[in-house]
């Protein structure tokens, strides 16, 4: 394994308690406006890092320049304020880091585990597996994509809902995409280089990412980093049953009824509700009654929400 020689700003000096058991986080994308899915994370990392006496966290996941929707920033910073939930640190914006990033990518570059490729999306046609047709090419690194290489061998975890998921790197994806021809750093790397940097050792999030961990594994294993524990989500649904999300206009939050919305994503959770009261009281109930084993097993949850 390598060694981790990116240099922890003093900020994430200051955040990442090394030695600590449990650190979370909650790292939405500002690509729009919170909706009530992304209440139902941010509450569970909330509680679940409050309930093994750890830290939580908040990162502003902001690389992806193009897709950032007006005022969704500030709707995130809004949101946290209404429903009181305190992070244990600076919340930190990925835009701001982007050496740490490269730094990554110069260290897979030391070992050859990163190449350039030129393939353009019409060249790669509809396949979802990329073949790896530039890995001999050796081209300079400059306005190219940069891909890593993904070995044979299956990479498997155990997700504290949903069991064990493993998958097959290179027969079912290929060699992926760290930053693009753009400049712009693909979500896995940011994702995998801020968890470390921040000594992150939980996640929270939703079953929408969950193949996505595969991939994060595999890049957290290159770059010499710690493991994770990982607790995938069910999604919350709307009526016609599609996922709540920012692409199918999901609700914004309304930061007037924190309180009961708050109720709303701990029944969602199958959690028992608590006494309706400013949201700090409440989610102080709610890490007090924090039971993982109430969370209903399986990807998606009906939601009745406002
Ligand atoms: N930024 C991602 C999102 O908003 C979440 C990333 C993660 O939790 O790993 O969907």
């Amino acid at each position: 394994m390598l060694s981790s020689h990116v240099p922890l700003t003093p900020l994430l000096q200051k955040q990442g308690r090394s030695g600590q058991a449990y650190v979370g986080r909650f790292a939405p994308s500002p690509t729009g406006p919170l909706h009530f899915g992304s209440l139902v994370t941010a509450l569970a990392s909330y509680c679940d890092a409050r309930a093994h006496q750890g830290t939580w966290l908040v990162r502003i996941e902001d690389t992806d320049i193009p897709r950032i929707y007006p005022g969704s920033e500030s709707h995130i910073l809004q949101c946290l304020d209404a429903f009181e939930f305190e992070p244990d640190g600076d919340i930190i914006f990925q835009k701001d880091r982007l050496e740490s990033y490269q730094a990554a990518i110069a260290r897979l570059k030391q070992q050859a585990l990163v190449y350039a490729c030129q393939c353009t999306r019409k060249q790669l046609g509809s396949s979802h597996i990329y073949a790896g047709s530039c890995r001999q090419l050796m081209l300079p690194f400059e306005q190219q994509a940069i891909r890593v290489r993904v070995g044979d061998q299956p990479i498997c975890f155990t997700d504290r809902l949903q069991g064990r998921h493993c998958s097959s790197l290179s027969t079912e994806l290929g060699d992926f995409v760290l930053r693009r021809r753009d400049g712009i750093i693909s979500y896995q790397l940011a994702v995998v280089v801020d968890d470390h940097l921040q000594g992150i050792t939980d996640v929270v999030r939703g079953t929408d990412l969950l193949d996505n961990t595969e991939r994060q594994i595999w890049l957290g294993q290159l770059l010499g980093y710690s493991e994770l524990r990982y607790m995938h989500l069910p999604l919350a649904m709307n009526d016609q049953g599609q996922k709540l999300s920012k692409q199918n206009m999901a609700q914004p939050l309304d930061i007037q009824k924190a309180p009961e919305l708050l109720q709303q994503a701990l029944i969602a959770l199958g959690q028992p509700p608590v006494e309706l009261d400013r949201p700090a009281r409440m989610l102080a109930q709610a890490v007090h009654q924090w039971n993982t084993a109430l969370i209903p097993r399986g990807t998606a949850i009906q939601a009745t929400f406002q």
